[in-house]
């Protein structure tokens, strides 16, 4: 039986990777949403855990700033700097302190250079103990982002699923558009 940790983001990427995950008879998945101060966070958090509830068998928030004084300020709309850089490392650690076999996350290594990110998984699997898996947008065996959607499109949790960067969905970012476009919203 392998230990998953789930990097959920409560994206219908966390959707998709949770529910992939969870048919795998070997596997027993485990979930963790790092605050690292996202807009989002607030309504990412809710839906974090219910996607954790539905297909996971533990849930953890952790919580990189005490409160949001540190809360790191950008144009609202955009994602933080490094933002999937900085989940992949905070995961690894998080991964390391506990039994964790593999780490699986939908989530894209924004903006880093492809040899970082080479350099960067290369050195997290040195770990003895975690394999870290990080399949890239679009998620291993799935050919289009649209075969993502048909795979969970009858999920109750599809529309639950926060995908934009601000704190309420604004409706004109790519991924409110995305999600309009693929009839979620
Ligand atoms: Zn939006």
């Amino acid at each position: 039986m392998s230990n998953i940790l789930l990097l959920n983001s409560s994206g219908i990427d966390s959707l998709a990777v949770a529910k992939k995950v969870s048919r795998l008879s070997t596997a027993t998945l485990h979930s963790v949403y790092i605050d690292v101060g996202q807009l989002s966070r607030v309504p990412a958090k809710e839906a974090a855990l219910k996607i954790a509830a539905k297909y996971c068998i533990s849930h953890e928030v952790m919580q990189v700033f005490p409160d949001d004084r540190y809360h790191i300020e950008y144009d609202v709309g955009r994602n933080i700097p490094f933002l999937g850089a900085a989940i992949f490392m905070f995961g690894a650690i998080y991964a390391r302190s506990r039994d964790i076999d593999f780490i699986a996350s939908g989530l894209k290594n924004d903006g880093v250079s492809v040899e970082f990110n080479e350099k960067f998984l290369s050195l997290l699997a040195t770990s003895k103990k975690t394999k870290v898996v990080i399949p890239l947008r679009p998620l291993q065996n799935y050919s289009s982002y649209e075969e993502i959607i048909e795979d969970i499109r009858g999920d109750e949790l599809l529309p639950e699923t926060w995908s934009c960067n601000r704190p309420k969905k604004c409706g004109e970012c790519p991924k409110c558009l995305k999600r309009k476009e693929l009839s979620i919203d």
